[in-house]
């Protein structure tokens, strides 16, 4: 799986028989710390492996090499023993496994190479996994036999950072491969990337608390004035830009390790809007055009003391548009960032059209395009976000583009996040070979991390979320109407996962891994409550977890606490601004009135006509139920609930603190016979009033609305006064239909009403 570029061929070397080393371990002279670590390494994993002890013996030329011997490093020894390999012409992560004549090679360039053939050959030869940094499979074998290896590798992208909490551990990512500084990789390990600043540096580099007094003119210029809120920086600004020069050599200075500093917008719009920066812009065809001319003007001035350092910046939001004529200088990094996209698909999907065009475009003139990614729901790192199998096309997708570096941005902040694990660890083994397949590195994760009996229902939890939000614009924020968060859909992840919990039952550690990744679909269930318990009963499901949310939301908590000793089984934050598991909960307060206890009866097949209309000639009346509505934000806006008070015994919830149409009735919801001809329109509607309001105060309005000639063709506001008690029918008006007419009813928003409840429209023939 792992040897794209290896070419093996039957032939074998022995390494070990019968739990007997057959070989010994050549560190030579002059090794590097990270080559020592590498024997290391090597050493006490084949000991693990075949219960062998490896004699680690010095070498420092050809006569001092053992007959069988695994050789590490590039010194002086393993090149007079493999005189063909240019061990001095390797690059800084490349590295070369090569056998002959009872001897192997294991060596790269420096730092890292040498230790990535290391613990590349663990994983590849020895079958080693590092899942996590607490979880790690290897196989035992007494005897171990190797083919004929001649491979030489050297990862495509220069810097890999899958930014995912479960994986911040500097052994973990020399193991795996990241070389990003978060957290930051000792010397001995082969060291990282380090940077100067990483984002959004415009103010720390020019703080305006500082500066903005004596020199607004270094700010963004918006609608007229200087402004240091929600703006930028005014980069065409030669004093300015100086400043900054001596600033980033400053910082430079400070950081004599880092070799990227970071130049980067503000987290905000507000580009400067004064008429240099404007031509630049308006001439480059969008704001990136004034960003990359700022950049290479800092870039080129600290090129001559600064040779191996390159200033990064960001094609983010407004500037993620290529300019059209300006190059960002060699020793330039641009940062595109993929925010916008939908990451249900992958980044090629005609849904991200824009994306690949920007990609595109970068791609054509910047010599170092560095990407990041977004891999996460940052409005909640713990709920299901399903775009496991995208991950794989986008970092390929990356390498096709000639990226040369990837930051996968995701729950960063603690332990927990949905699946954090598994992308961690299938993320790392992308960015370092990106033509893996990716869904059977998943599985293998599975297989290895939870256990095979588990892994097998949670590979169908992922493929059941997968298909159900197919055709859903994933974004990497929380949106409502997600649909694989639907009653349906998490009735069936929640069987699975209660199935794998099952499996892992006999294996105390996978338990707990498993019962921590169970999680998320709890966190489901908790979020949408009332409005899944609805679901539930209108579909006749079976509620799978007790009926109470308060008794969940606590088993919920009591799985988020953790395991004593086991800091990684410990959730936390929910989401980017901090949110906690004990504050979510108790936020959730006690159970909502009327999900408790049985489900009610059932919804009339036939519903009731309605009392106040007796009178009224019902012949030929089309009467639509509060089901072929359409709901704005359900669960929250709207919502069907039981009403025994309605007529067929479900009605539209909706709380008096909104007055959105979050009840429609679209054009295409209506029958044929009600697209034409003159129709009488009743809302039949009942408003629970709030404690105190006045008769006089409106209560909901309701209407007709024709979307072909964006026409009001009928409207009625209610008071509290004349909604009365229980349900009754509000002559909305009496209209002309045609096929682009919708009907809505919507709350007052004032306060008078505590909810307003929907029935049912109806429409009867005005004859
Ligand atoms: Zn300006």
């Amino acid at each position: 799986m792992f040897g794209a570029s290896c070419r093996s061929v039957p032939a074998s070397m022995t390494l070990a028989g019968s739990g007997k080393a057959h070989c010994v371990i050549v560190r030579q002279a002059g090794a590097t710390a990270p080559e020592q670590t590498a024997v290391k390494e090597l050493a006490e994993h084949l000991r693990l492996i075949t219960g062998a002890q490896f004699a680690v013996e010095d070498a420092t030329d050809l006569s001092s090499v053992p007959k069988d011997a695994i050789i590490i490093g590039p010194g002086a020894a393993a090149q007079a023993v493999f005189p063909d390999v240019a061990l001095d012409k390797l690059g800084p992560e490349e590295f070369v496994m090569r056998t002959k004549g009872g001897r192997l090679l294991l060596a790269g360039g420096r730092p890292r190479g040498t230790l990535y053939a290391v613990d590349r050959f663990l994983q590849e030869q020895g079958g080693v996994r590092w899942w996590t940094p607490w979880a790690t499979n290897v196989p035992q074998r007494a005897t171990l036999r190797i083919p004929n290896l001649n491979v030489r590798y050297q990862p495509p992208f220069e810097y890999r950072e899958p930014y995912w909490f479960a994986g911040f551990d500097p052994l973990w990512k020399a193991r795996n491969g990241p070389n990003g500084e978060m957290p930051q990789i000792s010397a001995e390990l082969g060291g990282c990337i380090i940077y100067k600043g990483f984002a959004h540096t415009f103010y720390p580099l020019v703080p305006p608390e500082k500066y903005f007094a004596t020199h607004p003119e270094w700010y963004s210029l918006i609608n007229g004035q200087r402004t240091r809120q929600n703006a930028q920086l005014c980069l065409s600004n030669p004093e300015l830009r100086n400043f900054v020069v001596s600033r980033v050599k400053e910082w430079l200075r400070e950081a004599p390790d880092a070799r990227i500093i970071s130049v980067t917008q503000n987290d905000c719009q507000g580009a400067c809007q004064c008429p240099n920066c404007k031509a630049i812009d308006d001439a480059e065809g969008g704001p990136s055009g004034s960003v990359i001319a700022f950049v290479n003007y800092i870039a080129e001035k600290i090129e001559p003391d600064f040779p191996n350092v390159a200033v990064d910046t960001f094609a983010y939001q407004y500037t993620r548009h290529p300019p059209k004529t300006l190059r960002p200088r060699p020793n330039v990094i641009v940062r595109l960032c993929s925010i916008e996209c939908n990451f249900r698909a992958p980044l090629d999907d005609p849904s991200n059209a824009a994306f690949l065009a920007d990609l595109a475009g970068w791609s054509k003139i910047c010599h170092r395009l560095y990407i990041w990614d977004y891999t996460t729901d940052f409005g909640n790192y713990v709920l299901p976000h399903p775009n496991w199998f995208t991950l794989g096309a986008n970092v390929r997708l990356f390498q096709q583009y000639g990226v040369r570096g990837v930051f996968e941005q995701g729950a960063y902040q603690g332990f927990g996040g949905e699946m954090g694990e598994l992308r961690a660890w299938v993320l790392a083994q992308l960015l370092w070979n990106p033509r893996q397949d990716d869904r059977a590195l998943i599985q293998e994760f599975l297989d290895g991390y939870y256990g095979q009996a588990a892994a097998q229902p949670i590979r169908r939890y992922l493929d059941l979320m997968y298909g159900a939000s197919k055709g859903f614009y994933l974004a990497c924020y929380t949106r409502p109407n997600a649909p694989f968060r639907t009653f349906k859909v998490l009735a069936q992840a929640e069987a699975l996962w209660q199935q794998a919990e099952k499996a892992a039952a006999n294996d105390p550690e996978k338990l707990i891994r498993v019962r921590m990744a169970h999680l998320p679909v709890r966190l489901a269930f908790l979020r949408d409550w009332p409005r899944l318990r609805y679901d539930c009963w209108e579909e006749n499901g079976v509620w799978p977890l007790p009926e109470s949310r308060e008794s969940a939301a606590g088993e919920f908590a009591e799985v988020a606490r953790g395991v004593p000793g086991k800091p990684w089984t410990v959730v936390n934050p929910l989401r980017e601004s901090g949110l906690t598991v004990a504050k979510y909960v108790a936020e959730l307060g006690p159970d909502v009135p009327g999900t408790l206890g049985p489900p009610p009866p059932k919804r009339l097949a036939k519903a009731r006509p309605p009392a106040d209309l007796k009178g009224a000639d019902l012949r030929g009346a089309v009467d639509l139920q509060d089901d072929v509505a359409n709901l704005a934000k359900p669960g929250e806006w709207a919502e069907i609930r039981p009403d025994p008070a309605a007529s067929d015994r479900r009605a539209v919830w909706m709380p008096g603190t909104h007055k959105e149409w979050a009840f429609v009735i679209p054009p295409g919801r209506l029958p044929e016979k009600a697209r034409h001809g003159r129709w009488r329109v009743y809302a039949v509607v009942r408003v629970e009033p709030a404690a105190g309001a006045k008769p006089i105060a409106p209560v909901f309005s309701a209407g007709i609305y024709d979307e072909t000639s964006r026409k009001s063709l009928a409207s009625l506001t209610v008071n509290l006064g004349a909604a009365g008690d229980g349900y009754r029918s509000h002559w909305v008006g009496t209209a002309e239909m045609n096929p682009g007419c919708e009907i809505y009813v919507a709350p007052a928003a004032d306060g008078a009403a505590k909810s307003v409840w929907v029935d049912r429209v109806l429409l009867l023939p005005a004859r």
